[in-house]
């Protein structure tokens, strides 16, 4: 059966409608219950039967972790909307604009965001899961590489980001706990079309982004042969890939200490991160 994956307490869980299995216990024993150790046997939790046994626990009272909790390489591509490109005031780059969001950063789909500067903003993006480590990947092999997709926050430091000339995005982009993603690694059986799913964010209540995987400039097809060209991509691996026009940066809303930044992808789920 298809899954969704997730991470509680450092344990690996599988999400089931409204409830959740502990994956050591529903595979009686042949996984060890480590998030990491599931990642690279993704293609074992297709066989796993959840129909018959009771549930652990309910999503609702969960706080999940981070589903992948230690990639080894967390890649992030910029100005990959068209709709954000503009209101960045930069042309439309001609290949890939990547950078790193360093693993450290990661946190939970209910995590609190720790906000260390008056020019925090918020990136709602589409997340890759790579499954199959691979170089040289075709974009027409490229889904074969993918074990599924997840929600991400592309949590930004505006000033830290352009504090140096050329900007440093990485470290910009790297504060402790700006890189909420989850709540689970849904896997690609179950998203019917990648390609056209709504992605919104909202600040408060009030919606700031809304958009559609279907206007990335570079799809998860070229990024992954794109990337692959270059280097090794490694099962774990996590791909940001961009986000949607609305920014604070361009409306001069940024993040501010109560809010609470509301981040949803169609059938990938969503995340409700509060600022602290
Ligand atoms: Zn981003």
């Amino acid at each position: 059966m298809a899954f969704r994956l997730g991470n509680l307490d450092g344990r690996a869980v599988l999400i089931d409608g409204e409830n959740w299995h502990d994956l050591a216990a529903a595979s009686n024993g042949s996984f060890s219950g480590d998030p990491m150790e599931a990642v690279h046997r993704h293609a074992e939790l297709h066989t796993i039967q959840l129909n018959s046994r009771s549930p652990e626990g309910a999503v609702a009272s969960a706080v999940f972790g981070p589903p992948v909790p230690c990639p080894r390489s967390v890649f992030a591509i910029g100005l990959n909307y068209a709709g954000h490109a503009g209101e960045a005031d930069m042309d439309l780059p001609e290949s890939p604009l990547v950078f790193t969001k360093f693993p450290s950063c990661l946190a939970g789909a209910t995590d609190n965001v720790e906000l260390n500067s008056d020019f925090a903003d918020y990136e709602a993006e589409l997340v890759v899961v790579i499954g199959t480590a691979g170089r040289s990947i075709s974009p027409n092999n490229a889904w074969n590489h993918v074990m599924g997709l997840t929600v991400g926050q592309d949590i930004s430091d505006r000033a830290l980001q352009f504090a140096a000339k050329p900007p440093h995005f990485d470290l910009g982009k790297s504060r402790d706990t700006y890189g909420p993603c989850g709540p689970a690694v849904v896997s690609t059986d179950l998203i019917a079309e990648p390609s056209d799913l709504r992605i919104t964010c909202d600040i408060n209540g009030e919606r700031r982004q809304s958009g559609n995987t279907g206007q990335l400039i570079f799809d998860v097809p070229t990024l992954i042969s794109y990337l692959s060209e270059i280097l090794t991509l490694e099962v774990g691996d996590l791909i940001f890939t961009g986000t949607p026009a609305g920014i604070g940066a361009s409306s001069g809303e940024f993040l501010a200490a109560g809010d609470v930044i509301e981040t949803s992808i169609e059938g990938l789920g969503k995340l409700r991160n509060v600022c602290i």
